[in-house]
């Protein structure tokens, strides 16, 4: 546990210790929809670009008005925090990202660059060969860039690696749906976001390690089990704010948390249309659910699989995939008589405003409302 959290807090010498090791390259990527698989056959570590909070003089000018999380992805750049990263590859997405991704290319641009064209209505007939032909190119460019051949042996040795690590990832999350957890909300997205920029074999070592270890821990308390929705996080001081008013984290539908784990690569001959598939079938992000809506439905069964009692919906301000997908959410929530709260955060979080909004949705949790019993306002186990 305490690994995967050093990790996180020391990315940037991870990545660079990585890189002097195995003498290999860094890429970085944005959004979950990123192959990785095709980038880690080409020997490369994919590196998500987390973003965090800094002191800011440089976006104001370049990138105003877009949401903080991709301003402070462009500032730990012009920082130098990113120094180790050899590439850049953004894929059709959110436009924040893209403009995060445009223009840090205009104040770097010796780095590797490619933009990856992922359908937007991702269950269209044309959108398999689409994604086919979009990892074709992209393989080409890398094996050109490196000087190496991207073959079938490498993709299947990247598959496995990378389906393992779902895998692994999702019994983390099974953990989580006992009444009395042995692993914390705030615990499980630690290990989520280091994931993110691990090299993912190295990940999987730890991983069945720490699981290995957290089966014999002795349970958390059975509490208030929250489901947490919204824009995609980047650190964890929601979660502690929730454990410390007695609740719990117990599930979520996030970008970088559910979304990115619920299903793996199924073994094809043809491997790249194998990798396509999987991303293509992964659970729609909000801003690819645009014609037929899925979200709804899958939020609905997460909440149930996890037994939550309410829900927080925590949105990026000028976050727009989520704040128009937001009414659909809140249709659900209120058709189902779900306990819920909505707020707006940027890379910092209102501690004592979201302390008030959370105390409330826990204070209009009652057991029988949602769950019939087994769980008190003070935490305690009622039996
Ligand atoms: S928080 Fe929203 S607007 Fe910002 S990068 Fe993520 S999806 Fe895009």
């Amino acid at each position: 546990m305490k690994t995967f959290k050093e990790i996180l807090e020391n990315r940037h010498a991870y990545a660079k210790s990585w890189k002097a090791k195995t003498g290999r390259k860094v890429l970085g990527f944005y959004d979950t929809y990123f192959p990785e698989e095709v980038a880690y056959a080409a020997g490369l570590m994919p590196v998500r670009i987390l973003a965090e909070h800094e002191a800011d003089d440089v976006t104001d000018r370049l990138m105003y008005g877009n949401c903080y999380c991709t301003r402070d992805m462009l500032n730990q750049f012009a920082r130098g925090r990113y120094d180790y990263i050899d590439g850049l590859v953004s894929i059709e997405s959110c436009q924040w990202w893209y403009n995060a991704f445009d223009t840090t290319l205009i104040m770097f641009p010796d780095l590797f660059s490619h933009y990856l064209f992922t359908p937007d209505y991702l269950d269209a007939r044309t959108s398999k060969d689409v994604m086919r032909s979009e990892l074709s190119v992209f393989a080409e460019r890398l094996e050109e860039w490196l000087g190496t051949k991207i073959t079938d042996e490498k993709l299947d040795d990247a598959i496995n690696v990378y389906n393992k690590n779902r895998a692994l990832l999702r019994r983390i999350y099974e953990l989580r749906r006992f009444d009395t957890p042995v692993i914390l909300g705030s615990e499980t997205m630690e290990i989520m976001l280091a994931n993110q920029v691990m090299d993912k074999a190295e990940a999987n070592v730890m991983l069945e390690s720490l699981l290995s270890d957290i089966e014999k821990r002795e349970p958390y308390q059975d509490c208030v089990r929250l489901m947490l929705l919204g824009s995609e996080t980047y650190d964890v001081s929601l979660e502690r704010l929730v454990e410390s008013l007695g609740a719990n984290v117990v599930v979520d539908e996030l970008d970088n948390g559910t979304g990115c784990i619920a299903n793996d690569v199924i073994p094809l001959k043809d491997r790249l249309m194998a990798i396509g598939l999987r991303y293509l079938g992964k659970p729609h992000s909000a801003l690819k659910d645009s014609i037929w809506r899925r979200r709804q439905e899958r939020i609905f069964q997460l909440y149930e699989d996890w037994q939550a009692d309410g829900v927080i919906i925590a949105k990026q301000i000028y976050c727009h995939p989520h704040g128009t997908d937001m009414y659909a959410v809140w249709k659900l929530l209120r058709e189902r008589n779900i306990p819920y709260i909505t707020f707006e955060r940027d890379t910092t979080l209102p501690q004592e405003e979201t302390r008030l909004a959370v105390e409330g949705l826990i204070s209009q949790i009652e057991p029988g409302r949602t769950r019939i019993a087994g769980w008190s306002r003070s935490g305690a186990k009622t039996g």
